[in-house]
């Protein structure tokens, strides 16, 4: 998803009607700031909806098909979810999840309905007898309401478009899938397809992920939309976008490209949604194929800003470049380009494609995408544009949190996520310093995990081995860890040497780095343990290159103090 807006919380220094004269005797306490989330308890629900858990990891998810009827005048939900699962050691319960104020029709395997126990949005499936190990089972999940907007994109929205006429659009990664369908509402286990079947007005277009296998006029009203999607998926990528949706094509090589929009934005999408081809393109050319070519690329105006579902990538940028008009790292690069096209769909290689296993790792969909907008730029605009755009992140960052979090509780990380994960690839290839070696890395690292969903210690595991070499404190001290590691130089002018350290919460930090002139870079191999090294430059004209490396950089006096 694009960047959340960061909520300010002001905290006024008030004395409460304190007497003039005691405020001498009282200095204004600087307001302690919230604490950092990974130090707040998780709730129950936190726990029911983050845990793998028994009744989670028991089973694999094979395939869904939700079969469903959406009724915009009422505005509800209802049908069923076919959900086929293998058992992976025997077990008589399952644990699914609806919210609590849509209602559970029945739960059916075969022809005989299952007991099943609702603890707030999760719903316990219990089976009469033993499921065994290694065979596969299927149920249906009936279920029906009026499903309650919440969250920052509402989860399923039911609005009208300009002329009046129904707007209904799903965006659920925060608040989970099962906002609207009964799934399996976690990140760790995907179905390896899911078939997709929307009835709806017959005045109507609904647009889902995968491929339009047909429509079937239902003859009441209504006409079912079938979708097929070829690959796994994430489930809170699966989408509904009901509108009176015009539609126009392109195709790349073998690729459909297929665009919905409603019928006043026709003119405008078909100016700035051609940025779709070169992006494709771009990604292509660093990663690898487009990966869910079976299921095609659409592009779907939406009234919120966009969302990156699988295939079926959501966009409310206004028609415009940058990021709702603005200049979105504001360095003059983002007016080039429309971001929500070009970070939205990024996520279909980091996000969809290669997928975290639990949002305390979710770096791997927003630092990874985030990164691939600066490749974006790189590829389009060239490399000054790129290291520009990539470092006008820096502003963003806040240093406050770790950027993974604690798994199991279901718990968003912090925005740095997105900055700070991309300003850390960044620097890995620095760290790697042969670009014809980086760009092998990250495509062998695309090719090898994708429609995969993996933990950062994957991720460290395999760059690890591809390098040769351990970067796991490197890793740690961006990713674990609160404070950017600190490259401290104390000059000895007279002695004609520079001693220098890294001062970084990972007593093994020992990232290289790239100092003295800009032009004739010297490599460094500093530890947490000082070095000196004789250095003929000027104090004042010592460089580092901290716009290839993210990194802080103090001067010490001999005595140890800040210059
Ligand atoms: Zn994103």
């Amino acid at each position: 998803m694009s960047f959340r807006r960061f909520l300010t919380v002001v905290v006024a220094t008030l004395s409460f009607g304190a007497p003039a004269f005691a405020q001498n005797a009282t200095p204004q306490q600087t307001p302690r700031p919230a604490p950092p989330s990974t130090l707040r308890a998780p709730t129950r629900a936190d726990i029911l909806r983050g845990e793998y858990g028994r009744y989670r990891a028991n089973n694999d998810l094979l395939f869904y098909h939700l079969d469903i009827r959406v009724d915009p005048v009422k505005k509800t939900v209802g049908g069923k979810n076919t959900i086929r699962f293998k058992m992976l050691r025997d077990d008589t319960r399952i644990q699914l999840e609806l919210y609590a104020n849509l209602s559970v029709d029945k739960i059916v395997y075969g022809a005989t309905p299952l007991k099943f126990e609702r603890d707030l949005n999760t719903v316990y499936v219990d089976f009469p007898e033993t499921l065994k190990s290694g065979r596969t089972y299927s149920i249906d999940f009936h279920y029906s309401g009026a499903p309650q907007e919440q969250g920052r994109f509402g989860g399923i929205t039911f609005r009208s478009d300009p002329t009046g006429k129904p707007w209904i659009n799903t965006a659920c990664e925060g608040e989970g899938s099962s906002i609207w369908w009964p799934s399996k509402d976690q990140w760790r286990d995907e179905p390896e397809g899911m078939e997709i079947s929307v009835a709806i007005p017959n005045d109507l277009v609904n647009v889902s992920n995968g491929r339009l296998q047909g429509k079937t006029d239902l003859g009441d009203g209504y006409t079912r939309w079938d979708y097929l999607v070829h690959y796994p998926i994430n489930s809170y990528n699966v989408s509904l976008n009901i509108a009176s949706y015009v539609h126009f094509e392109d195709r790349l090589g073998d690729l459909p490209l297929d665009f919905y929009v409603l019928p006043g934005s026709l003119e405008k999408a078909k100016v700035q949604f051609a940025q779709a081809k070169p992006m494709i393109e771009a990604y292509q050319h660093f990663f690898g194929e487009y990966p869910f070519a079976k299921d095609g690329y659409k592009l779907i105006e939406v009234p919120y800003s966009g969302m990156e579902h699988q295939s079926a990538v959501t966009y409310g940028n206004r028609f415009a470049n940058g990021y709702l008009e603005r200049d979105w790292t504001e360095v003059g690069v983002s007016p080039k380009f429309d971001f929500i096209i070009i970070h939205e769909s990024g996520h279909e290689w980091f996000g969809n494609a290669v997928s975290a296993a639990d949002v305390s790792d979710m770096w791997i969909h927003e630092g990874w995408t985030t990164y691939l907008e600066c490749l974006y730029v790189e590829q389009v605009f060239g490399y000054d544009d790129a290291l520009k755009y990539t470092n006008g992140y820096k502003k963003k960052i806040q240093n406050k949190e770790p950027i993974v979090q604690q798994r199991g509780i279901h718990r968003s990380p912090p925005q740095d996520m997105y900055f700070k994960g991309a300003l850390f690839l960044n620097t890995l290839r620095s760290v790697v310093n042969d670009d014809a070696k980086w760009w092998k890395l990250i495509r062998d690292l695309f090719q090898h995990f994708k429609y995969q969903n993996i933990m950062t210690e994957d991720v460290v595991k395999f760059v690890n081995e591809q390098l040769g070499r351990d970067l796991t404190p490197v890793f740690d001290q961006y990713l674990r860890r609160i404070a950017l590691p600190t490259l401290e130089l104390t000059f000895d002018e007279k002695a004609g040497t520079v001693a220098y350290r890294w001062n970084a919460d990972e007593r093994g930090f020992n990232m290289p780095i790239r100092v003295g002139k800009r032009d004739a870079w010297q490599t460094i191999q500093p530890t947490t343990d000082w070095k000196v090294m004789a250095n003929p430059l000027p104090k004042d004209q010592f460089e580092v290159a901290t716009d290839l490396y993210y990194v802080n950089v103090v001067v010490l006096n001999a005595a140890g103090y800040k210059q």
